[in-house]
């Protein structure tokens, strides 16, 4: 399903791969070290900006690896700050990733796969089906499409440019007049603006691409890469077993999130088909081995739709089917989506789920929602834009 490229790209590759493939190319090893530092610590978008290599080095590479950034066709700001990014892939396939700042860091949502194919009930991602999957490089694109307009907009230098082309309605960056970077003290290393949280929550499912997805998120995570700490970064899944159980083996110490979004089968195969496939039991008994294994919690997602999960006994049926079982629940109240008619609960009916799960000593949280005016829910700008487009 992933598209071919002619020549891979440089964000393909693990920052250890690189001092093997020197080796085999006949560059000595130091070198590795500064392409690495070149790609990850600096954000080069290029091969021209990785001045610390000689230029016939630069060309050499440049024959054999793309270093590209995935052009951003369009940026949704809202009001509360969120802002989501139309990215346009080689092939032309756009993938959504939306911005999310806080006080002390940014969160980026980063998609896996051009639309899904898991057709949750209320997901726009699902309702055009899975194009395909996201490659490595792509995945660890959307990020670098972040970092740059983070250092843009910082007043970190940037010369190659991510901003996008002037539609309309777009919101276009200024290039920063003066490119040198901003030191926090004189001498102290420059440390470029990055997103501190990584979550993948966007268009996708990510077990469905579960090698790429796997091997961006060591990117993103290798010290020597863009150096995001395993706990800030989340996988979503919508419940896909085999997956579960394979990331329970890697070792590693992501966050992982599972959509559940019902607390019983009849409900929840309703809201999301992959439910007939794995039902609950199971899902659970996956999730428990999860946290046996790794020692990590599980979160469940509960999306609350009006009157259709958001009822009391919707809320005790998920106290009584969670009990005993070491997790947290994020309840996100419905975004609302064009081709699905439910409609996102009252404040008061949310925090009195809410409250019942506390009450019940369930570790809850509320998701207060954010970017409702930029579509925020995934899916939705590209699905927008497939639609313009027919
Ligand atoms: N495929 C993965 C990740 C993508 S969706 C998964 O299913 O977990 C990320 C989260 O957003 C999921 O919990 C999903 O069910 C939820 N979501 C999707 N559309 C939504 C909407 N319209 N309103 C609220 N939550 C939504």
């Amino acid at each position: 399903m992933t598209a071919p490229l002619a020549k891979p790209s440089a964000w393909s590759l693990l920052p250890a791969e690189w001092k093997p493939l020197c080796k085999e190319l006949g560059i000595p090893a130091y070198r590795a070290d500064q392409i690495v530092t070149g790609l990850y610590q600096n954000f080069a978008l290029s091969w021209q900006e990785l001045t610390t290599l000689p230029l016939d080095l630069r060309e050499a590479l440049a024959e054999r690896f793309t270093l590209a950034p995935l052009e951003t066709a369009q940026i949704q700001p809202s009001a509360d700050g969120v802002r989501k990014l139309l990215l346009a892939c080689e092939d032309g396939e756009r993938v959504e990733t939306v911005l999310i700042p806080s006080k002390d860091r940014m969160t980026q949502c980063i998609s896996s796969q051009v639309g899904c194919d898991f057709r949750c009930a209320f997901c726009a991602s699902g309702q055009l089906g899975c194009a395909r999957d996201l490659t490595a490089d792509e995945i660890v694109g959307e990020v670098m499409a972040a970092c740059a307009l983070m250092r843009q907009e910082s007043g970190f230098g940037v010369q190659g440019s991510a901003s996008p082309s002037s539609t309309p309605g777009n919101e276009t960056v200024p290039p920063n007049p003066d490119p040198r970077p901003l030191l926090s003290k004189p001498g102290a290393k420059p440390v470029l603006p990055r997103p501190g949280n990584i979550v993948v929550m966007g268009m996708g499912e990510p077990f469905d691409n579960y090698d790429n997805v796997l091997r961006a998120l060591r990117i993103l995570n290798d010290q020597k890469g863009i150096n995001i700490g395993a706990r800030h970064i989340t996988l979503s899944t919508c419940g896909v077993v085999p997956g579960i159980q394979r990331l329970a083996e890697e070792g590693l110490q992501f966050e992982l999130s599972v959509s559940l979004h019902a607390p019983d089968d009849a409900l929840r195969s309703q809201l999301m088909p992959v439910n007939k496939r794995w039902p609950i039991a199971e899902l659970i008994e996956t999730c428990r081995a999860y946290f046996e294994k790794t020692g990590r919690v599980v979160t469940f997602e509960y999306t609350l739709v009006k009157n259709v999960n958001d009822r009391p006994q919707h809320a005790d049926a998920l106290i009584r089917l969670l009990r005993g079982m070491p997790c947290k629940v994020n309840l996100i109240p419905l975004s609302p989506v064009e081709g699905f008619d439910g409609e996102r609960p009252e404040d008061r009916v949310c925090l009195a789920f809410l409250d019942a799960l506390l009450k019940a000593k369930l570790s809850t949280t509320l998701r207060k929602s954010r970017g409702k005016d930029v579509d925020a829910a995934c899916g939705q700008l590209r699905l927008r834009s497939a639609k313009r487009a027919v």
